[in-house]
């Protein structure tokens, strides 16, 4: 356990290091900084950095340097995945009797993974790779969105069994997140709807582990004027660390919210953090890219 049980409310900023912030990024660091704060909560920050070919080696670094341009500072020590693998290990062997073995190619599967094999019990060799996946029970599940409402799936005919760790040997995306949110005692997730294919999922593995559910906000994406999202383009621009009072005073429009006179940064976050109201972001799901942040560089 990373803190006491005495604070109500942790959140946490949650980026891969595929390279440095961008604007949208950037909106989800702001959402869930001033959530966190308006409610007397932590913000950690972690470093999903479990998937090396993918990664840059200096994005770490460079985030670091960009959230402290804008103000956003941490809480405590900033957790790496690369770190957690032991963590990622014991709980896979902790839910094994929920999962099984899958040899099926990612092309021949389709979105909704139809079970295939489930009952093979097929074995693990050298020769034979597999990726281990989650069995989903056939329920509904349902929650409530603080941005989006009530949202519900259906997990066998609308998520499907998922993998949580991948042929390469991988841990999935979808268990590292979980168990460092219960490692990190994370009580708010605050972060782009981009994500929310992710939410069913994750809400499966947190009640095979036993673990009460944190309450999720899901922010629109923010997208480019040919309305593809930022996370999607190959080179999406990082946000310049000159001039973050203008930047902050946009995001903040964009999210709905009061924008302070200021002149300052901290001036500017001070009275964010105490006007912030999630309940007024947006309900739109995109948000445009503001042109002209980048300018400044
Ligand atoms: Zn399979």
């Amino acid at each position: 356990m990373v803190h006491s049980g005495t604070t109500r409310y942790i959140g946490r900023f949650a980026p891969s290091p595929t390279g440095p912030l961008h604007y949208g990024s950037l909106v989800s660091a702001v959402a869930s900084f001033l959530d966190a704060k308006h409610n007397q909560g932590l913000w950690l920050l972690r470093i999903e950095d479990l998937d090396p070919p993918r990664e840059s080696e200096k994005a770490p670094s460079e985030i670091m340097r960009q959230l402290e341009a804008y103000s956003l500072e941490w809480d405590g020590e900033v957790l790496h995945q690369s770190t957690r693998l032991d963590d990622y290990r014991e709980a896979l062997s902790s839910i094994r009797e929920h999962t099984f073995a899958c040899t099926c190619t990612r092309k021949s599967t389709p979105t909704v993974y139809p079970g295939t094999c489930r009952d093979k019990a097929i074995q693990e060799t050298k020769d034979q790779p597999v990726a281990i996946r989650l069995r989903v029970p056939d329920e509904v599940l349902e929650f409530e969105d603080l941005v989006c409402g009530t949202l519900s799936w259906s997990l066998e005919q609308e998520v499907g069994d998922f993998i949580i760790r991948r042929k390469d040997g991988l841990f999935a995306y979808q268990l590292a997140v979980v168990v460092d949110d219960i490692y990190q005692n994370i009580t708010h997730i605050v972060r782009g709807r981009d994500l929310l294919d992710s939410t069913p999922r994750q809400l499966a593995l947190y009640r095979t582990l036993g673990h009460d559910i944190p309450t999720y906000a899901h922010l629109p994406i923010v997208v480019d004027r040919h309305q593809v999202k930022l996370s999607k383009q190959a080179h999406a621009r990082a946000i310049p660390t000159k001039d973050p009072l203008s930047i902050l005073k946009i995001v903040l429009s964009q999210l709905g919210q009061q924008v302070p006179h200021a002149d300052t940064v901290s001036d500017l976050l001070k009275a964010a953090i105490q006007n912030w109201d999630i309940h007024a972001v947006t309900g739109e799901p995109e948000l445009p890219e503001p042109t002209g942040i980048h300018a400044a560089t």
